[in-house]
């Protein structure tokens, strides 16, 4: 089963995989939990020319394919295998995120961004996945108070116009496939969202 997380930075899902991901093993699932872009030595690498905040002069078509490369990594080196041995895998934002940063955020459009990742991911989707909805305002409330202002990455440090964007895709999104996309209240406090984590998720795996 192969599950990722997607919503706005600060939305909480770092938090929320953690403790699904433990709760999960106590249940005799096995679990692997890993994140993008990174979540291999290659993609980590990556990760660090993506975030950099030096990097002012990225270009949008770089942002797309470097985001796909790191994406095509962690799929052949660690979610595929691990799906094959039977693994629960739990991914920290997955192509869904490319749709609406990079698609919808930077303007390069839907259609361009899912032609580069079609590429970059052969046909695997996820089984199920889990929005985060927050508003900007809130999400970016929770972000400074977890690391300040200058730990933000090159993108958290993008303005309100960026991330209404990227909510409005993910909105988009949600609605276009309800069955694999299931929203998730992220004004909830962290028990509360977990329980309706914990409760999507068992359903899912148990159908
Ligand atoms: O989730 P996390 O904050 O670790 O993601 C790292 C950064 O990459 C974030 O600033 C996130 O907004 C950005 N990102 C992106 N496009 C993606 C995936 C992540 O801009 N497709
Ligand atoms: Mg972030």
């Amino acid at each position: 089963t192969f599950i990722t997380f997607e919503g706005i930075d600060g939305a909480g899902k770092t938090t929320q995989i953690q403790r699904l991901a433990t709760w999960l093993e106590e249940q005799g699932l096995r679990v692997v939990c890993t994140r993008e872009p990174g979540g291999t030595r290659i993609g980590d690498a990556v990760r660090s020319v993506l975030l950099n905040p030096r990097h002012t002069e990225m270009a949008a078509r770089t942002e797309v394919l470097l985001y796909a490369a790191s994406r095509a990594q962690l799929v052949d080196q660690v979610i595929r295998p691990a799906l094959e041995e039977g693994a629960v895998v739990l991914c920290d934002r997955f192509v869904d995120a490319s749709i609406a940063y990079q698609g919808a955020g930077l303007g390069i459009g839907e259609e361009a961004v899912r032609a580069v990742n079609a590429f970059a991911l052969g046909n695997l989707m996820p089984d199920l996945t889990l929005w985060f909805d927050i508003d900007w305002v809130q999400a970016r409330e929770r972000l400074l108070a977890a690391r300040g202002l200058g730990s933000l990455d090159r993108i958290e440090q993008r303005g309100a116009d960026f991330f209404d964007r990227v909510a409005s895709a993910f909105r988009a999104l949600q609605i276009a496939e309800p069955g694999r996309i299931r929203r998730i209240d992220a004004r909830l406090d962290v028990e509360a969202m977990q329980q309706e984590i914990k409760r999507v998720v068992w359903n899912h795996i148990n159908n």
